[in-house]
């Protein structure tokens, strides 16, 4: 077991969430949600967007719309939104920086726990050239009957994983993410460091619901693990 220099036990496993974590695609996946939303009967600002939608499923979101918004997606909608998700992302998606030195250099096991599903995700690393550090490692909440804010995708991620709840951290960049992992009895950092994350707000809205770090720079990730110490040599 390792322990940090507060003489905490450090984590076994570190989850991460995809979009807003490991790939930039939230400014991307909001904007053609969006222009979806508007096309079905909305409009609805960005801001509303991020509040509502940020973290959750495509079913939550449709979900949400209808008994909120009035507002039935159809599956012409949705097809359409897959294309240009994907059209987008194989031209634009970036990774958020730092994370490649991070995931080279964590001392633990790690893996992806995402709302998205199992061919987004891999569509995102694949294109951002971090499928290869994650693999097969990887965790959809079409996996779980219900999404985040549930705990079920954590609970799942970390049974599979065959580690203890109490040994997972996982870094989140939504409300619905850390009160996920939080609900699943898990150690939870809030990362704001997405060019999605207008400064101030997104901490504002992670602290309170149990994120014990708010972080915005990916590369100091393996010296937070450690408690403040260097980070330690990749395994
Ligand atoms: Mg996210």
């Amino acid at each position: 077991m390792n322990a940090n220099s507060t003489g905490r036990a450090g984590p076994k496993l570190v989850i991460f969430d995809c979009d807003g974590v490991l790939v930039d695609s939230e400014p991307i996946s909001i904007a053609v949600l969006r222009d979806v939303i508007a096309e079905a009967g909305g409009p609805i600002d960005e801001a509303t967007a991020y509040d509502r939608f940020l973290g959750r499923s495509m079913a939550s979101t449709c979900e949400i719309l209808r008994g909120d918004f009035g507002i039935d997606i159809t599956d012409a909608h949705l097809e359409f939104m897959r294309d240009e998700l994907n059209r987008r992302f194989e031209a634009e998606l970036q990774p958020i920086p730092g994370i490649r030195q991070t995931l080279t250099t964590l001392a633990c096991a790690r893996c992806v726990a995402s709302s998205s599903k199992p061919e987004r995700i891999r569509t995102s690393l694949r294109v951002t050239g971090l499928l290869e550090l994650l693999e097969p490692h990887i965790y959809s909440a079409t996996m779980v009957e219900r999404g985040k804010p549930a705990p079920d995708l954590f609970i799942h991620t970390a049974r599979e994983m065959g580690v203890a709840p109490t040994d997972c951290l996982v870094i989140e960049d939504s409300p619905a993410g850390v009160t996920a992992a939080r609900a699943a009895g898990m150690r939870v950092f809030g990362f704001t460091g997405g060019s999605h994350a207008v400064p101030g707000s997104l901490k504002a809205a992670l602290a309170p619901l149990g994120a014990e770090t708010i972080f915005d720079d990916m590369a100091q990730l393996p010296s937070l693990v450690a408690g403040t110490e260097p980070a330690a040599p990749a395994v």
